[in-house]
């Protein structure tokens, strides 16, 4: 039997590499729309077990669906206009909603793929770990804001580059109250090793699964108060 040439095979495996970066790609951009996709579409009812980043990207130029998956009682969403970019600000399938998984949150406005990210989140991690550790609900979030004209701070790398929240794609969390009115914060529990810093790291830890940028405050002194959740183009969990 004749034996393929090396270089032939290289070409092939060259070849599959190639199309699978077109693949993962073509979904990191959002750019594939639910009925080409080969994953059921995202739903906020249960924790999704696979291909998470995938299903949620589909639902960022698909305003359509988006509505479909923002269902009560899980978030009560209202999709608002979009704000055309100028000098890179601006939004496009934006919702604003008062209560997420359970939790109040005044929030407006914030990308639709984002809601629906953070709904998951808090429902399906931050709710039944918050039960299991100190046997009760949250009730709030503590809320940084979403939308702000403006470049990434705390990192002279990426000095002159906007932020994601300059397109309503991220939201800023301080902490959490629960409903016998007890808080916990980022600034005062994430440092320590008693209970309250333990249940910090571990939401941390879950928001990873759901948001591509998910930071604290071990990432650098600029989120010493807050976790950042972006579903941007970069990828870091720190
Ligand atoms: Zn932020």
């Amino acid at each position: 039997m004749r034996q393929k040439k090396p270089r032939r095979i290289f070409s092939k495996l060259l070849l599959a590499l190639f199309a699978f970066l077109a693949f993962a790609g073509a979904f990191w951009f959002g750019l594939v729309p639910q009925r080409l996709s080969p994953f059921p579409p995202i739903s906020l009812e249960k924790p999704p077990s696979f291909f998470v980043d995938a299903r949620l990207s589909s639902l960022r130029f698909d305003s359509a669906l988006c509505q479909s998956v923002l269902k009560q009682p899980h978030i009560d969403a209202t999709a608002i206009p979009d704000r055309n970019l100028e000098s890179g600000c601006g939004w496009t399938n934006a919702v604003k909603f008062t209560s997420t998984g359970g939790a109040k949150i005044g929030v407006e406005p914030l990308t639709c793929e984002m809601a629906a990210a953070l709904t998951l989140w808090v429902e399906h991690e931050v709710q039944p770990l918050a039960k299991e550790m100190f046997g009760q609900e949250v009730v709030r979030l503590g809320d940084m804001g979403t939308y702000g004209c403006r470049n990434i701070v705390g990192n002279p790398f990426w000095k002159g580059v906007r932020s994601q929240h300059a397109t309503a794609n991220a939201i800023d969390i301080s902490g959490f109250t629960f409903a016998d009115g007890r808080s916990i914060s980022l600034l005062k529990d994430w440092k320590g090793s008693d209970k309250e810093s333990e249940f910090l790291h571990k939401v941390h830890r879950s928001a990873c699964r759901y948001f591509r940028v998910a930071l604290g405050p071990d990432f650098n002194a600029a989120h010493a108060n807050h976790f950042h959740f972006d579903r941007g183009l970069m990828w870091t969990c720190k």
